[in-house]
């Protein structure tokens, strides 16, 4: 079907900086064929005038694990222990494929819901996963988790499914499906056996996809390189030749130092998840990030971590390093004690801001979960209103109280709570939703309604076959 969206505020990219103006684009199958700024041309197709609403790319949640939703609230916001080896492994030892396939679709109906049309999800039972995605219409990239080391998806015996991952992940990527893609999925260092990070990187070379992994995640995964392979997690990879080979997306890289920062190369990128490292302890030095020139994205990760798959509210914590780390100072405990004087607390307050101030600004911002993340898989540009991107794109009601008194609306679609304002969505050129009634219209769908009812029966079972 081919189609033109039309508005007088439309966000468009110019020199990778994101500007409101009238514009327009033509969606011809899952793609957007042309667009453009100003007046709609007087050629274009079936036009759909959307007057003065914001016609902005679908959001790119480059690390999730949709299916993981299922254990949302399980952490009370913040955990003590290593949470993905004791709550996690758990269950997960206990997961079938149609389990992965009905407990995926909730998260990515939750991620819809928010405008994100493009999750990047990691995860086991590969194929019943993308099934499970794609049941909901969101487009996906899709990288089966390999793991032979350690982790759930060893059975009793100790034997692991990566020859079926992996032949999964081929599946995926030649299947020619408009809105289902492949990535590689090993893992992390310390589940992922360095010969089997070699055979990931081989299949990734061969079939052109890029890694996406999980890099430096735990105090635990860096203690095991240091005494499994006596190096660091990044110091595998680069002396296993990986991130010479293949493009890596890494999420987390909490325990990477500048060093290894300066040699990370353009082709990689480096995924910070700000709540659901609060929950893990660490949250990214994306100023260090930043620093060193690597290429970086936010996403959620997973609900069971993060208690939501709301990506926006990720930036507001990001712009908030700005400030944050000013309170837990020598400055300001002296300050409080009456020693030091209001400017040296000030001062401290300052360089915290100026360490972070690259990182925050709203347009910088807005790229994290949009074009940047969307240049990230060579077979789908997305996060762009641009010929050649897929077509997913969100219309937003600007006269909404959460856009009020919208003058900037790139700074709304950042640090405001817009989802309400979300008045129609495509995904891959197909809508999702009713125009005008986008919410309800999907919570309250045959589709939907028999999609919970399949996750809530399965979550039941599931955790009764792992004693919970
Ligand atoms: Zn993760």
């Amino acid at each position: 079907m081919t189609f033109t969206l039309a508005s007088r505020h439309v966000v468009l990219e110019v020199s990778s900086t994101p500007t409101v103006e009238e514009g327009w684009l033509v969606v011809e199958g899952s793609r957007i064929a042309s667009a453009g700024r100003g007046p709609v041309p007087d050629d274009a197709p079936r036009v759909i005038d959307l007057g003065d609403r914001l016609i902005a790319p679908a959001l790119v949640n480059a690390h999730t694990h949709c299916a993981l939703s299922m254990l949302r609230g399980g952490l009370g916001g913040a955990a003590a222990g290593n949470v993905v080896e004791d709550l996690f492994y758990r269950i997960e030892r206990q997961l079938r494929p149609e389990d992965v396939r009905a407990l995926a679709r909730m998260g990515a109906w939750e991620s819809l819901l928010s405008g994100v049309g493009l999750v990047w999800d990691h995860y086991f039972f590969g194929e019943a996963l993308a099934a499970g995605l794609a049941d909901t219409g969101i487009a996906a990239v899709v990288a089966p988790t390999i793991q032979d080391v350690g982790g759930p998806s060893l059975d009793a015996e100790g034997r692991d499914r990566s020859d079926r991952e992996l032949a999964a992940t081929e599946t995926i990527a030649l299947s020619g499906m408009p809105r289902v893609f492949a990535a590689v999925g090993p893992h992390a260092t310390d589940t992922v056996s360095p010969a089997l990070w070699r055979r990931a990187a081989d299949l990734a070379e061969r079939l052109g996809l890029p890694l996406h992994a999980h890099l430096a995640q735990s105090v635990e995964e860096v203690q095991r390189a240091r005494e499994r392979h006596d190096t660091t997690p990044f110091g595998l990879l680069e002396r296993e030749g990986v991130l010479e080979r293949v493009r890596g997306v890494f999420a987390h890289a909490l325990f990477v130092d500048d060093a290894e920062l300066s040699r990370l190369g353009p082709g990689h990128a480096l995924v910070a998840c700000p709540y659901s490292q609060l929950v893990f302890g660490f949250p990214a030095r994306v100023d260090r990030w930043e620093a060193s020139g690597a290429r970086w994205v936010v996403a959620t990760d997973c609900a069971a971590s993060n208690d939501s798959m709301a990506l926006r509210k990720e930036l507001r914590f990001l712009a908030g390093l700005r400030t944050v780390g000013a309170s837990f100072t020598s400055a300001y405990d002296a300050f409080l004690r009456g020693q030091g004087d209001a400017e040296s607390v000030a001062a401290t307050r300052r360089e915290a801001y100026a360490a972070f101030e690259a990182t925050a600004t709203p347009a910088e911002l807005y790229t994290r979960i949009t074009s940047v993340p969307g240049a990230l898989h060579p077979h789908v540009r997305a996060g762009v209103l641009a010929p050649g991107a897929i077509a997913s794109v969100v219309v937003y009601d600007l006269d909404h109280p959460s856009f009020w008194p919208a003058t900037d609306p790139i700074a709304g679609l950042v640090m405001g709570d817009v989802d309400a304002a979300i008045h129609a969505m495509w995904v891959a050129g197909r809508a999702v939703g009713e125009r005008g009634d986008f919410h309800r219209s999907i919570v309250r769908s045959e589709t939907y309604r028999a999609h919970r009812a399949e996750a809530k029966a399965r979550l039941s079972e599931l955790r009764a076959r792992a004693g919970l």
